[in-house]
C-alpha cells in the first residue's frame, strides 16, 4: 500500500547582520506555495523537492513550502504566517503517515532563534508520532532540539550545491524505509568553529577530506549516515558553527556516537586548515588590471547575496572606475536606480547615486554617469547545475554603459548562481575584460570554465572574508 507522506518546505539562509528583514513578499519572489503549486514548480526540477518526487513509492501530499534567498531575520508576524499556513495546510490534508522536509537550518525570525525546531514541533503538533524525515543545506546550524524533532535529518554534502535533488530523493527513501518499519534516529555534536564559506568547497581541500574519512568511519560501523555540516558563520545564535550529523538505527547508538566523535575530533584537531585570508579592495583590483588572463573573476566574497548580503556594495566598482578599468561587467542590486532607467528608457543618460544603500557595511552611494543600453523584466530559466529548471525573478533590470563597463542594475539581489542571469539580459561575459560576481564559491558552477583568473577578495560587507571580524553576542553551543 503506497503510503501518504506530507511534503513541507521552510527554507532560510538568515545572515543575522543583514539589515535587509526577510518579508513576505520576498517569499513570495521565492517560493511561496501551499497545494499541488509546490509539485507542480518543483517536479523534474533539481531542488531538494524535487528528489522528494522522485520517490516511487511514497503518495506525496503536497502541502506549503515558502523558500527565499539569504536576507535577514524575518518579522515575527511572518513567522507566526509560516507556522499558521503550515499548521492549516496539515489539517487540510488529512492523516498523512510521514512527512518530508525541506528545510535550511539556518533560519532566524525575530524572538525565534531556532525556527526550523519550531517549524517541525509546529508541524509534530498536527501529524503526531509519525516518520518525519528533513533535508538540511550543509550551511546548516542544526540544533540538539532540532535532531531530537526529527527521525532523519541529511544535509546536502556539497559546496556549490549541486545534490540537492540527490539529498530529497535520500531523505524520501530513509523515509519509505522507516514505514517499512525500519526505525531510524539522527545523533548530532556540533563545534563552535566558525568558517569562512570560501573554506568550505567539497571538491577538495579540509572539507573534502574529513567528509571522506567520515563516510568511510560510518561505513566501516555500519551506521546508516553521517553528514558534515559546515555551518553558517555569518549568524549570531548560539547553534552556529559545524556540526556532525549520523542517521543511524535504532541500537547502533554506540556505534554512531563514536562515528560522530571521531569525525569532531577530525574537525578540531584540523581547525587551522579552515582558516583564510585574501586580498583587499586595492590590491586586488590592481592585480585583476595587471592580469593577462582575461576574464579575470573578482569575487566581492563580504557582498555574497547567496549568504544574506544586499548585493549593493560598491567597492570594487568604485576602484574600478577609480583605475580607469574598461571592458568589466559588474551587477549591483538598487532597486531605485533600476526602476529610475526603466523610466527613462534604452538610449538615455543617466546620473544616480549608485548601491550601498541598504546599510553603511557595504561602501557607500556611488556617483555614476552612464547611458541605458536595455532595460528587461529580468526573469530568467536556469538550465545550469543548481536549482536546474527554475525561474528566477531579478526584477526590473537595467543594463548601463559606465565609462567602457556594463553595469546591471537590479531591482532585486539574485545571487550570481546561474549564467543565464546576465545572458538573458544581453550581457556576455566571455567578453569581459574583469566580471564581479557577488558570491563565496557557488558562483563557480555557472562561471568558472570560462575564467581566465579567479581573485578572491577581502571586501567590506556582511560576509567578510575574517568571519572573526563580525561583533558577537550568542554564546556558541557545545554538544
Ligand atoms: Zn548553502
Amino acid at each position: 500500500m503506497t503510503r501518504r507522506a506530507g511534503v513541507l518546505g521552510v527554507w532560510h539562509e538568515t545572515n543575522t547582520y543583514s539589515a535587509h528583514p526577510t518579508t513576505l513578499a520576498d517569499f513570495a519572489a521565492f517560493e511561496l506555495l501551499t497545494g499541488t503549486a509546490i509539485e507542480t514548480r518543483n517536479r523534474d526540477t533539481g531542488s531538494v523537492i524535487g528528489g522528494f518526487y522522485d520517490s516511487p513509492d511514497l503518495d506525496l501530499v503536497p502541502v506549503f513550502s515558502a523558500g527565499a534567498w539569504p536576507s535577514g531575520p524575518c518579522g515575527s508576524e511572518v513567522m507566526a504566517r509560516i507556522l499558521d499556513d503550515l499548521q492549516s495546510g496539515l489539517h487540510r490534508a488529512g492523516p498523512l503517515d510521514a512527512l518530508v522536509l525541506n528545510l535550511h537550518g539556518a533560519m532566524v525570525a525575530v524572538g525565534t532563534a531556532d525556527v526550523e525546531a519550531k517549524v517541525v514541533l509546529a508541524a509534530r503538533e498536527v501529524v503526531g508520532d509519525v516518520p518525519i524525515g528533513a533535508v538540511l543545506d550543509l550551511h546548516a546550524n542544526p540544533s540538539p532540539a532540532l535532531v531530537e524533532s526529527c527521525e532523519a535529518l541529511v544535509s546536502y554534502d556539497t559546496y556549490p550545491h549541486v545534490d540537492m535533488r540527490e539529498r530529497g530523493r535520500e531523505v524520501a527513501g530513509l523515509v519509505t524505509d522507516m514505514l517499512a518499519g525500519r526505525r531510524l534516529r539522527t545523533m548530532v555534536r556540533k563545534l563552535p568553529l566558525l568558517v569562512c564559506p570560501l573554506a568550505q568547497a567539497t571538491e577538495q581541500g579540509p572539507m573534502h577530506r574529513i567528509q571522506r574519512a567520515a563516510a568511510a568511519r560510518a561505513q566501516a560501523a555500519g551506521v546508516a549516515r553521517v553528514c558534515v555540516v559546515g555551518g553558517f558563520a555569518y549568524s549570531d545564535v548560539d547553534r552556529a558553527g559545524m556540526s556532525v550529523l549520523a542517521v543511524h538505527d535504532v541500537g547502533s547508538e554506540a556505534a554512531a556516537r563514536d562515528v560522530v566523535d571521531a569525525t569532531i575530533s577530525d574537525i578540531a584537531e584540523h581547525a587551522g586548515e579552515f582558516a583564510v585570508a585574501r586580498d583587499d579592495t586595492k590590491t586586488a583590483v590592481a592585480r585583476a588590471i595587471a592580469s593577462t588572463r582575461r576574464p579575470v573573476f573578482l569575487v566581492d566574497v563580504a557582498d555574497n547575496i547567496g549568504g544574506g548580503s544586499p548585493g549593493d556594495g560598491t567597492a570594487l566598482l568604485r576602484e574600478l572606475l577609480a583605475v580607469g578599468a574598461t571592458g568589466a561587467v559588474v551587477t549591483i542590486a538598487d532597486r531605485e536606480v533600476a526602476l529610475h532607467a526603466a523610466r527613462l528608457g534604452p538610449g538615455a543618460g543617466i546620473d544616480v547615486m549608485l548601491g550601498a544603500k541598504t546599510d553603511r557595511m557595504h561602501g557607500e552611494p556611488l556617483h555614476v554617469q552612464g547611458r541605458i543600453e536595455r532595460t528587461s523584466e529580468g526573469t530568467y530559466r536556469t538550465s545550469g547545475y543548481y536549482m536546474t529548471g527554475r525561474t528566477f525573478s531579478m526584477g526590473t533590470t537595467a543594463v548601463l554603459s559606465v565609462a567602457g563597463n556594463t553595469v546591471v542594475v537590479t531591482e532585486l539581489p539574485v545571487p550570481p548562481f546561474h549564467s543565464e542571469q546576465l545572458s538573458s539580459v544581453g550581457v556576455d561575459v566571455g567578453d569581459a575584460s574583469v566580471v564581479v560576481v557577488k558570491g563565496a564559491l557557488a558562483w563557480r558552477g555557472a562561471y568558472e570554465h570560462i575564467a581566465g583568473e579567479i581573485i578572491e577578495v577581502a571586501t567590506p560587507g556582511v560576509c567578510p572574508v575574517d568571519v572573526s571580524s563580525l561583533p558577537r553576542l550568542a554564546e556558541p553551543m557545545t554538544v
